[in-house]
């Protein structure tokens, strides 16, 4: 992954509704979400300060595996309105063993495959590299915080950032090859004080690469806060330095917009627990993707009360997981939950 907590992330305003006082009726169940999220590999070999699978201390709750084949397979047959999976979230996808597998079956079955929570791509095997363009592998974001080896490596600890250009390039030359805009690629830089001065360079790097650019704030500011806050606020999309500074300006958490997850793209992980969001790292819910059938888990008792909980219908209540999230608590502060039609 890259950005520990990530999904697609131009942070764009989340529609939000005050406490909602006068219904108690549940927002509708996700149903058959053309697409879901589905945790390709939890294990990660870089060594960046601040991730608990870093640390392995994520093992703990999600497992440490990878998806298998015949499950992703199992998955696709049995539920062919599924139109698009994100294989990216708590650890690099490249390094599932079966990834060349997935990504043609995928691509025989029409499901369009994102890894657009990121990855590190300091280890992808040649073959790899190449079947992403044969097989239309849609979109990938790429984590390099720093347009410098000696910068990148100061966060990106194990990582070889000469080696993750080389990739990059390499599927450049393949997309040419095979006359495919495939993968589309964006350059994600998370914004620290020891990389900041680099921005622009990085920028510049990314259009080079023919590559789209991101910069994401830093979701632990203990650590390398941005120093030059005006210049960084001026280069940043929504005018700001730093999440506190997004809270602040905004009213609510630079990541509420991931609660939507829970019926747009809820989060299965390697081993078919359902976890319904990519924050979610502590508990599952009570149903399994693979055990249970896919609708089942995403329509279950359990998850249709998260959805009731963020679109505040319903109590916290302990066995659901969002009881403990940071972001529903500051909801529940504020009174202020998301809004679903
Ligand atoms: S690339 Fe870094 S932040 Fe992302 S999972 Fe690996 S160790 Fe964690
Ligand atoms: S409140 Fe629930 S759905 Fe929203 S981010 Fe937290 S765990 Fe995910």
């Amino acid at each position: 992954m890259t950005d520990k907590m990530t999904l697609s992330d131009e942070v764009a305003l989340v529609e939000m509704t005050d406490a909602a006082d006068e219904t108690t009726a549940l927002p509708p169940a996700a149903s058959r979400p053309p697409n879901i999220r589905l945790e390709a590999c939890t294990h990660c070999q870089l060594k960046c300060p601040v991730c608990q699978t870093a640390t392995g201390e994520i093992h703990k709750y999600i497992g440490a595996g990878f998806l298998k084949f015949d499950d992703f397979r199992t998955l696709v047959d049995e539920n062919p309105w599924v139109e698009e999976v994100e294989l990216s979230n708590n650890g690099e996808i490249f390094l599932n063993p079966h990834m060349s597998k997935i990504v043609r079956y995928a691509h025989e079955h029409n499901v369009r495959l994102t890894a657009s929570n990121g990855v590190n791509l300091n280890t992808v095997r040649a073959k790899v590299l190449e079947d992403l363009v044969r097989y239309r592998f849609r979109h990938m974001r790429v984590s390099l915080d720093g347009a410098s080896a000696e910068t990148y490596e100061k966060y990106r600890v194990a990582g070889d950032f000469d080696t993750v250009i080389a990739n990059i390039e390499t599927l450049n030359r393949h997309k040419e090859k095979h006359a495919s805009r495939y993968p589309e690629l964006t350059w994600q830089f998370v914004v620290f004080g020891h990389n900041e001065h680099e921005i622009d360079d990085a920028r510049a790097m990314a259009e080079r690469l023919g590559m789209d650019f991101f910069m994401k704030l830093n979701w632990d500011e203990s650590y390398s806060p941005v120093q030059d806050v005006q210049a960084v606020r001026a280069k940043q999309t929504d005018g700001v330095a730093s999440r506190s500074e997004f809270k602040e300006k905004f009213g609510h958490h630079y990541m509420q917009r991931l609660c939507h997850q829970l019926w747009d793209q809820p989060q299965v992980n390697w081993n078919g627990e359902i976890f319904g969001c990519c924050r979610n790292t502590w508990k599952a819910f009570d149903v399994n993707a693979f055990d249970d059938g896919l609708e089942a888990a995403l329509n279950s008792e359990q998850v249709n009360y998260a959805r009731a909980m963020v679109t505040g219908r319903a109590e916290a209540r302990d066995d659901v997981p969002c009881t403990t999230c940071r972001i529903y608590k500051i909801m529940q502060k504020s009174g202020r939950y998301i809004a679903r039609d």
